[in-house]
């Protein structure tokens, strides 16, 4: 036969096809794969409609061989092969799926069939590694076999040929090897292994392949007399089927075995310890899906870095699509790993057109409900993992709460643990609540480096003394996630810092309020003598054996002040706190201030600077002038000699 043309939108696209659809040229045999599962599935399909029943899966299997030396790859499969017609018209126009419509005609039968191609594309696949294209079918019900072949973009020829039985092979002659690209490796007993296990683990069928093995030749290891001797080898070939065929996740959690979620989770996530939990999910409806996930019980050793990416695998009907698809994780359960299978999925092959797909979100969402429900599940039946996967994981639970702008704060706010002063333990805002005093008007949090360094902060004082509980939040994140979320179950959050701790009576308030009026002018003086370095001095009822302390007013606090400023790229632009200096009212030092002012301002103004530097040594701040601090005090041990 005359070669003929491939149509013409066929050969633009066939061109488009090899050099940009596929990045990975590895799935070329993933598609041709898939294709003999299809064929297979239409044939044990269409011999059960016409009540033969003799057909087995496990003889209908799909064979993979390799020549070496005339180095050509084949897949052979005992489907329902192609008519001429069909060869010309599935193979001579690109984008052309005859599964589709197989499965369109068909559709009643969706449980024995398992249908993946709809594109049309996956064949050409075959030109990202093959120089030509060779492909002898025979039909089911045919006596007539056909031989299709096409040395890539220019065209195809078809001629009759010879096929002992209903079925299609596929023959590539790889390219020729250049210096960036080696096809030989397609070649390869171990790499075809590895990239069958990796794509095609759960095709329905067997996917064999002869492989070389070595053995002792028999009786090779005694000489004549029967003493022992250095043996013999020989190597034989051995036809091994290289796919598990049935997928765990679509196995029934009765029917798996104790321990073997575990190892799937190791050996397909390169873990080394077993996941925390184990997440199956089987729906009908909306989105139907398989899917089988996994809360590792520890973070990868990337996890909090812009390296680590997020995904979940997705496979479409035993076959995998997507190694990573970042759109069926939200960025908060982004430590989550496992696998999704769907039917329903249209399988497109751009990741850019997967994004838009809608029953692609509705998988996700419904993944994100079952995983919340999971985890608090967990949190109830099984504190001490949860725990765990708190302190791996609950970084990214606050963050996801902070860079939603509090938008998944229903979500999220009751999976969250903070410790607090009550037993320096974790609590869940729940528990705080649920021990709330009766007369208790706010959630109190304080923010610092560590529990033992906020558990003597001056300013908590007098609300741990009053039997109050305060959060200690000691990752940065804590207090920015606090403020997008404002409340909890509508009870504000409130820092130990702040000017209102909602504690005094009217007329405790209406006392300090005086007490500050009566001394504005000594306390303007500090101020003047401290500079813009606070914005006020003030006189204050919050504090009970410290002196001093030192808090911020307005919406950044000192520990967010600490936490900007560590960041990147605001060297130029230091965000700074409007620094409170509070001065306890009932401490002989504040007596000590009065009886100085207005007769020795030169003595105010040391006494100031030594308790501003005090007070940022508390705070944990640095202090500006050490050696100026240091003289000021040995002044002061030495003032009475
Ligand atoms: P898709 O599989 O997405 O439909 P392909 O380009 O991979 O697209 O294949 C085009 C069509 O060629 C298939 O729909 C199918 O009808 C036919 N085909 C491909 N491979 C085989 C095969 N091994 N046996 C029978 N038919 C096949």
């Amino acid at each position: 036969m005359a070669k003929k043309q491939f149509k013409a939108e066929s050969k633009r696209l066939l061109e488009m096809m090899i050099n940009s659809i596929y990045t990975n040229r590895e799935i070329f045999l993933r598609e041709l794969i898939s294709n003999a599962s299809d064929a297979t599935d239409k044939r044990y399909y269409n011999a059960l409609k016409e009540g033969q029943t003799g057909l087995n899966r496990q003889d209908l299997t799909i064979d993979l061989s390799v020549d070496k030396a005339a180095r050509t790859l084949t897949i052979s499969d005992h489907g329902c092969g192609m008519t001429k017609e069909e060869l010309e018209k599935n193979l001579g126009t690109i984008a052309k799926s005859g599964s589709l419509e197989f499965k369109k005609e068909n559709a009643d039968a969706k449980d024995e069939l398992d249908i993946i191609g709809q594109f049309g594309v996956g064949f050409y696949a075959a030109f990202m590694v093959a120089k030509r294209v060779e492909v002898t079918s025979r039909a089911q019900d045919s006596e007539e076999a056909w031989c299709w072949v096409s040395d890539g973009a220019d065209g195809y020829t078809v001629n009759p040929a010879q096929r002992e039985e209903c079925g299609t092979t596929i023959l590539l002659t790889l390219k020729d090897n250049t210096e960036q690209e080696n096809y030989d490796e397609y070649l390869e007993e171990y790499r075809l292994r590895a990239i069958v296990k990796k794509y095609s683990d759960y095709i329905r069928y067997p996917i064999r392949m002869p492989v070389e093995k070595s053995r002792m030749v028999e009786g090779s290891d005694k000489d004549a007399d029967g003493k022992d001797k250095t043996p013999e080898y020989e190597t034989y070939t051995e036809v091994e089927t290289l796919n598990s065929m049935v997928p765990l996740w679509k196995k029934k959690k009765s029917e798996v075995e104790e321990g073997e979620y575990q190892r799937f989770y190791k050996e397909k996530f390169y873990d080394f310890e077993d996941p925390l939990r184990v997440i199956t999910s089987s729906t009908e409806g909306l989105a139907t899906y398989n899917a089988l996930l996994f809360i590792p019980s520890h973070a990868p050793y990337n996890y909090y870095s812009r390296d680590y990416e997020k995904g979940l695998q997705l496979y479409s009907s035993g076959v995998l699509i997507m190694d990573k698809c970042a759109d069926l994780l939200p960025d908060h359960f982004s430590f989550v790993r496992g696998i999704v299978d769907s039917q329903d999925l249209s399988l497109n092959i751009s990741r850019e057109m997967l994004q838009h797909d809608r029953q692609l979100k509705l998988i996700a969402t419904s993944l994100e409900k079952k995983i919340k429900n999971e985890l608090e599940l967990m949190l109830k039946n099984d504190r001490e993992n949860y725990e765990k996967f708190f302190h791996e994981f609950g970084l990214q639970l606050k963050y996801g709460i902070y860079s939603s702008y509090g938008g998944t704060k229903e979500l999220l706010a009751d999976l969250l643990l903070f410790t607090t002063s009550a037993e320096k333990k974790y609590a869940t805002l729940r528990e705080y609540r649920d021990r709330m005093k009766e007369n208790q008007k706010y959630i109190y949090y304080a923010a610092g480096e560590s529990v033992a360094k906020l558990d003597v902060l001056p300013q908590n004082e007098r609300l741990k003394e009053q039997g109050y509980e305060i959060l200690y939040l000691t990752d940065e994140i804590d207090e920015f996630t606090l403020k997008v979320m404002r409340d909890y179950d509508g009870v504000e959050f409130r820092s130990t810092s702040d000017d209102d701790l909602g504690l005094d009576s009217e007329s405790e308030k209406e006392e300090i309020k005086k007490l500050n009026e009566d001394n504005h002018d000594l306390l303007a003086k500090m101020k003047e003598l401290l500079g813009d370095r606070v914005a006020d001095v003030v006189l204050t009822s919050r504090l009970k054996s410290y002196p001093v302390c030192l808090t911020a007013k307005g919406q950044i606090s000192l520990e967010m002040e600490k936490v900007l400023n560590a960041m990147p790229n605001v060297q130029e632009n230091q965000v700074k706190a409007q620094r409170v200096l509070e001065i306890n009212a009932q401490h002989p030092v504040f007596a000590a201030l009065t009886r100085l002012w207005p007769k020795q301002e030169e003595k105010l103004k040391e006494y100031t600077e030594i308790l501003y530097t005090q007070a940022l040594l508390i705070e944990g701040l640095p202090v500006e002038d050490p050696v100026a601090y240091t003289n000021a005090v040995c002044g002061l041990m030495t003032s009475e000699e």
